[in-house]
């Protein structure tokens, strides 16, 4: 297992001969690659491949790539900070022998997540992955608190003919239509029979609102594996999608109108095997720590949606009455506030208990994401931040002195509003470290000015297919 004490050249004791004995086991299945996987500060997943017997070189010695991609843009372009941006250096890449993945909708394909590690053995303090791990690790240190997490996942399905990137919608028919379902019957057995072959573990899956739109939503695992799943997820639902003639858009707004791609991040805190969230003395089960990590959250996520929403599609989708919760509020099983307490049925609720956080998109980077959330929730237990009170029904219907009362306001409206709000929140900043941080300013900035005067049509065109 990859841990922050035990980085890594030359390989972990052991991690070598079992990645000896995979690449010989996964030969013999027929895999003659493993994709080697992370996503940048822009939200965009990057690849590189290795021959599957190169396995244990690569869990040795990592596998070259260039440090650039912290600032790329979704365009390809390249902005800077004071320490990223450059042509100059390497770092390694190191597979996640835990998460080896054999891809069932890729034949010959296994998949892995990886570390970034610098040539001489440090983390890379741009390494996302490594950044949730530390978030993880800092709780469990300083709170004994441990974390269960998903990331739900809603995409939209077009027609893979469809000329010039445009998004015709593969299948017509009602919101959670059965109609839908039927039409797509081939695709979504095939996704729900890679995914049990991947282990993942379905909870659901159907027809979502806007023209051909799905949704997945799988099992909780800790942060850094719910990240991984979500990656994994996608890999997985764009290759089926493909082997249909179809073609998958995670985008936040797949038009420039309509309800958009939502990512929402459920979360539960943990301590000594006892969920935070359930059997508490506060509202609705919650505990005190429950509540103040709500608190926490809510406090910090206007500056939390420039990484949670990073796309100037993202504010396409960020509009009231579209389920996106765009109000720091919360709710017993509100759609329209930003948290959304989940107490669970009745008999279940000591496991299931949890919040949903909703102004999340899969633009987002899930590690930058999860990590950040977790570290506004944190702060919020640590200061013991009282939870304001609850909100029933949509937040848009209170009058404006009403909203002031409750500390309801409008989430950012813009990428640069969240960008502005993201530089006035130290503890948020404090959290991702300065490398990070920067990255992220310098990135969104970027992603702002690549699309300055475009309308919302071409901005959803832009956007539409990367992530
Ligand atoms: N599609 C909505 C969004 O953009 C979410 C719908 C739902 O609550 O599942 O977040
Ligand atoms: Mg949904």
């Amino acid at each position: 297992m990859t841990t922050l004490a035990d980085p890594v050249p030359g390989g972990r004791p052991g991690e070598t001969e079992r990645a000896s004995a995979l690449s010989g086991e996964l030969s013999s299945r027929g895999v003659h690659g493993i994709v080697l996987s992370y996503v940048d500060t822009a939200g965009i997943g990057r690849v590189k491949g290795i021959p599957t017997a190169r396995l244990p070189a690569a869990t040795a010695w990592g596998v070259g790539m260039s440090p650039v991609f912290d600032t790329f843009l979704a365009n390809d372009s390249v902005v800077t900070t004071d320490v990223l941006g450059s042509p100059d250096g390497d770092l390694r890449l190191y597979p996640d022998l835990d998460q080896l993945t054999v891809l069932a909708a890729q034949p010959g394909w296994a998949w892995a997540p990886v570390d970034r590690i610098t040539q001489d053995g440090e983390s890379h303090p741009a390494c996302s992955r490594t950044f949730l791990r530390r978030v993880v690790d800092r709780a469990a240190r300083q709170h004994g608190v441990t974390f269960r997490a998903a990331v739900e996942i809603e995409w939209a399905l077009g027609l893979g003919s469809a000329p010039g990137g445009e998004f015709v919608p593969a299948v017509s028919g009602p919101a959670y239509g059965a109609t839908r379902q039927v039409e797509l019957s081939d695709c979504t057995a095939d996704l729900l029979a890679a995914c049990a072959a991947q282990g993942v573990d379905v909870d659901q899956v159907h027809p979502e609102y806007a023209a051909g739109q799905f949704e997945v939503s799988v099992g909780a695992l800790d942060p850094v594996a719910a990240a991984d799943r979500s990656v994994l997820l996608r890999q997985t639902i764009r290759a089926v999608a493909g082997r249909h003639g179809l073609r998958a858009s995670f985008a936040p707004a797949v038009s420039g109108e309509g309800v958009g791609n939502g990512g929402h991040l459920h979360l539960s805190a943990w301590r000594d095997g006892v969920n935070l969230h359930s059997g508490g003395t506060g509202r609705h089960g919650m505990t005190a720590d429950a509540e103040s990590f709500a608190a926490g959250i809510l406090g910090h996520l206007p500056g939390l949606l420039a990484v949670t929403a990073p796309s100037p599609a993202s504010y396409l989708r960020l509009r009231p009455a579209q389920w996106a919760g765009v109000f720091t509020a919360w709710g017993l099983e509100t759609r329209e506030t930003a948290v959304r307490v989940i107490t669970g049925t009745a008999g279940l609720r000591d496991q299931a208990a949890n919040l949903e956080v909703k102004p999340v998109d899969l633009a987002a980077n899930p590690y930058l994401a999860l990590g950040s959330v977790i570290a506004a929730g944190l702060d919020g237990l640590a200061t013991a931040a009282p939870l304001p009170e609850q909100t029933t029904g949509d937040p848009a219907r209170l009058g404006a002195e009403e909203a002031a009362r409750r500390g309801v306001r409008r989430l950012p409206e813009s990428l640069e509003e969240a960008v502005a709000a993201f530089r006035r929140d130290d503890g948020v900043r404090a959290a991702l470290g300065e490398v990070l941080a920067d990255a992220v300013i310098a990135v969104r900035l970027g992603e702002i000015a690549a699309v300055a005067g475009l309308d919302d049509e071409r901005v959803a065109a832009a956007y539409r297919w990367v992530y």
